[in-house]
């Protein structure tokens, strides 16, 4: 089993509405803050967590309980990796407690805000098909999500006899949509472009986003929003739905247009300018100053999992940081921290740079700009 499915269990209910939907790589303090709590749930701990994070955990801790306390004898399963329509896809699920022909499935959701109810949630219907293809004598499936920061719990019954075809169905026809071949695949537009790594460069984003985006907001957008226009708190919300679709759209098309031009093509109409940076260090002897020192270099198997920063060689500051460049910095100390902790550490290093006021404008940097 690949460790990394094509298409993982979590990116199914974007390609359900978009078949080119691929999801962004990378990781935000958010997602490293979710990996964090699960384990804390998978291992039972709240040891080290701030209040909140450890209520989150607790909160889960009781839902787990309250299923094990209706048991028997149950099979208990954390992060069990579960191969999903006979092996298109597969995926690692949250929690299982398998008890004779009946099995109770968990998703922790970190999220702020209420996810899709499991009867239509793609992704517990993929883990749900999963554990039924993986436990023959398992007829029913109560699948959970719960959401530790709503304190609310969402439940859905599914059985073998009445609901295995559809769910096969289902996540057979996501994948086979998926894997049409791009030039025949669509494109639809939704709010999901903003995880999708394609946001830059979709056809389908580009000529359809704002009309499709009004129509979504149901909303007629103002050519311009003033002061004295005062919108309503509705049509404010809806309008940031909106702006939340289109500005990380505008964001990625301006990073892959400087990027190509970097690398040698010509964009008609436009060419490399230069603007300010605001995130340039200026004072590289102070930043050394103030960080934490170390003799030697810690070894590659000393992860980071919160607390101070770890103390950096004078040798190694400068091989990060030739040119003080704020993005080897920050690799520098993302290298340091554990899986699941490297969006928290770049964002520990930018508070501590900020607080000491070592960063500030200076450097100037490529960017695209129009011709005129
Ligand atoms: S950016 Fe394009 S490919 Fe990606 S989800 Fe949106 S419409 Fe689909």
């Amino acid at each position: 089993m690949a460790k990394h499915a094509r298409f993982s269990p979590g990116s199914l209910a974007y390609r359900e509405v978009c078949p080119s939907f691929s999801s962004r790589p990378g990781s935000n303090a958010q997602a490293d803050e979710s990996t964090k709590l699960r384990e804390c749930v998978e291992n039972g701990s709240t040891q080290g967590l701030p209040n909140a994070q450890a209520a989150c955990v607790i909160f889960c801790l009781q839902h787990r309980d309250a299923i094990l306390a209706t048991m028997q004898s149950p099979q208990v399963f954390h992060g069990i990796k579960l191969e999903i329509t006979g092996g298109l896809t597969h995926g690692t699920a949250d929690f299982l407690a398998v008890d004779g022909d009946r099995a109770a499935l968990v998703n922790w959701k970190m999220d702020r805000s209420r996810v899709t109810a499991p009867e239509d949630n793609a992704q517990v219907a993929a883990y749900t098909l999963g554990v039924f293809e993986h436990f023959p004598q398992v007829n029913t499936v109560e699948a959970s999500i719960c959401q530790p920061r709503q304190r609310y719990i969402q439940k859905h019954t599914f059985t073998r006899e009445g609901d295995f075809a559809n769910l096969d169905l289902r996540i057979r026809t996501i994948i086979a949509r998926a894997s049409m071949r791009g030039g025949k695949r669509p494109c639809i537009p939704f709010e999901g472009c903003r995880y999708c790594r394609k946001q830059a460069t979709c056809p389908g984003l580009i000529n359809k986003v704002l009309p499709l985006a009004r129509k979504c907001a149901g909303i007629s957008i103002p050519d311009v929003v003033q002061n004295s226009d005062t919108p309503t708190p509705g049509l404010m919300s809806r309008m940031l739905d909106v702006a939340a679709i289109v500005q990380p759209w505008c964001d990625a098309v301006r990073n892959t247009a400087t990027q190509m031009t970097l690398s040698g093509h010509d964009i008609p109409g436009y060419h490399l300018g230069y603007a300010t940076n605001s995130g340039v260090v200026a004072q590289p002897a102070a930043i050394f100053d103030a960080l934490p020192h170390s003799e030697t270099s810690a070894p590659d198997d000393e992860s980071w999992t919160g607390g101070d920063l770890p103390g950096i060689t004078p040798e190694d500051f400068i091989t990060a940081c030739t040119a003080v460049d704020i993005g080897k910095l920050e690799d520098f100390f993302v290298a340091k921290a554990k899986h699941g902790f490297k969006g928290s550490m770049k964002t520990a290093l930018s508070c501590w740079l900020t607080e000491r006021n070592l960063v500030r404008p200076g450097e100037r940097k490529g960017t695209i700009c129009k011709n005129y």
